[in-house]
Parts: C-alpha cells; structure tokens; sequence
C-alpha cells in the first residue's frame, strides 16, 4: 500500500481592520484541513516514520503521549488507514476522556504508565515489545529527522510569497521541517516560532539539532500564557472572537497562542506596512473537547 494522500491545505486570507490600518496581509494555511483526525502538522510528521516501518517490514506501529495528545490520535487513525496495528503508551494512571475515546475507537491498544517509567521510552519499547519483531519505536510527538523532512513539504506547496511565516512549537520538530523548507528554497521568508511551553528558549537547541545547517529565525517565548495546556481569561476571550469573527476552530493549546501572539506582535507595529504574512494552522482542533470548562 502506498502510504500517502493528497493533501488539501488551502490559504485563506484573514480580515482585520487591524490588519487594514497597517497595511499588513495575513493569510492561514489551513493545515487544519488536511484530514478530520490526522490533523495538521501530524500527518505530515508520520508520513516518513510509516514509509520506514513499512519498509522495515514492521506492522505494529507503537508510540507515546499524554492523555490529551493530538500525537497519539493521529497516529491511531493513520495506523488504521494504512492497516497497522497500533499501541499508545500513554502517560499517568488510566484515564478515559475523549481523545482517548477516539484513540480506542480506531483500533489503538492503550498502555498506561507512571509518570517515572513514562521517561524513558526505549527502555518502556523494549520492556513490552522486546519479543514482537513486527513493532515500531515512534517517539513521542513523533519528533525525528524524518518528521522534520515531511514537515518541509509545505513550503513546496506555497505558490506565493510571504515575508514571514508563523508557527506554533510543541517539541520544534514542525519549525524545524518549515525553516528546513524556506532554506532549501531560498525564500528570504522570516520565520517566527511560538513555543507554546514555559522557558522557551531551549527549543533553539532542539530546533537547531534537526537543521542541516544552520539558519536565522525568531522565538517568541513570552506567549505560553503559563505553560502546556494552560490558559488565561484573556486568550480563551481571544479564541472566542477570533472563532466567532471567521468561522475558523481554533484551540488554546497551540494555535490559538500562536495567532494571539501575530495579533499582538502587530497590535505593537512590529511589522512594516506592506508585509505579507502567512500562519500555520496545524490542527488539534479535537483538543478542545476536553477544554469545555475553560470557555
Ligand atoms: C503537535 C502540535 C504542534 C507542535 O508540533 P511540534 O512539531 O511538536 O512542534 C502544533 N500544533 C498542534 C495543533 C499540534 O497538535
């Protein structure tokens, strides 16, 4: 089996009066769109990892995530697609919420762990699977240099220019694809990096590690509001208006930190007049289901 589909990720522009007064264009590519479950940057981060396994003959697909993780959804839905057999090692005590629902429901088999075990991943692999010759080590997020070269595609699927590109950042990998993808084409495109966890900044270690050669862009590490998966009043009213002025779903945990940072980098003019700038909607729009009680 051929394990690809086309992608549909088209670039809408976004209206402003913002955006207006400063004569700025922003645009989202809607990664959002590419598949209802194996959303945004996940398929892109699998599709290499999946032509490896089945390369290497291995049929058992096995990866790692936290109860709410967008990772281990899209890798249950893309192991049953392409008839893999799939294990998510899941961290904490067993738990039911409805992303793990979904996991369940497209044929995942779930492992839970305690936090202590859950940090070593190839020592978990082996512990289980020592004895199956058809399992697959996916690391958590599926971060890897193969994630980081699907990731790169998207830049060879822009038909036009953009002076800077947005990207929320979980582990890096995706920024890393992106900065990968601008390098290889020569744009002159700026890209600007949303760290979505506390202390940012070690994410240009981690970024760096996955770039062939080294490259210039921009961390914005001051848009965690608190840390992974945390909120405040002032970006779940953001979301709430953003959604209900576009028609687009947007969740907290990534894009929606991503965009309030774009809208306030411009609220603070940091951008000249003229400027086309483009954000990436990577999806995860199924976390939001567990996010009720926040809105
Ligand atoms: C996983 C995820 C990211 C982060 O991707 P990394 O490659 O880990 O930086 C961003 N947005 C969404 C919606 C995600 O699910």
């Amino acid at each position: 089996m051929n394990i690809d589909f086309e992608i549909f990720s088209p670039v809408h522009q976004i209206q402003n009066k913002l955006f207006d007064e400063q004569e700025l264009k922003v645009f989202i590519k809607r990664d959002d769109l590419i598949h209802p479950i194996i959303s945004g940057n996940k398929w892109r981060k699998l599709k290499y990892l999946l032509k490896q396994a089945q390369s290497e003959q291995k049929t058992h697909l096995v990866t790692f995530g936290g109860a709410y993780s967008n990772h281990l959804l899209a890798m249950a839905a893309a192991a049953a697609k392409f008839g893999f057999k799939s294990t998510g090692i899941v961290r904490g005590e067993e738990v039911n919420n409805d992303t793990l629902f979904l996991c369940r429901l497209h044929g995942m088999n779930l492992l839970f762990t305690d936090r202590e075990s859950y940090r070593d991943k190839p020592a978990l692999f082996n512990k289980h699977f020592a004895d199956d010759e058809k399992a697959f080590f996916i690391d958590e997020g599926g971060a890897s240099a193969l994630a980081a070269q699907g990731c790169s595609e998207l830049i060879d699927e822009l038909t036009e220019n953009y002076d800077h590109i947005f990207c929320a950042c979980g582990t890096g990998t995706t920024a890393a694809g992106i900065i990968t993808g601008i390098t290889q084409h020569g744009l002159t495109t700026q890209f600007h990096g949303i760290p979505v966890l506390k202390n940012g900044e070690f994410l240009k270690n981690d970024i760096n590690n996955f770039l062939n050669e080294p490259a210039d862009y921009h961390l914005h590490t001051e848009y965690h509001f608190g840390g992974y998966g945390k909120a405040t009043d002032e970006l779940i009213h953001f979301i709430k208006q953003f959604v209900a002025n576009t028609g687009m779903l947007i969740e907290p945990v990534y894009t929606g930190k991503m965009l309030y940072a774009l809208y306030d980098l411009i609220a603070k003019n940091h951008f000249k007049p003229g400027s086309r700038i483009l954000a990436i909607h990577t999806g995860g729009i199924w976390g939001l289901l567990g996010m009720k009680d926040k809105f």
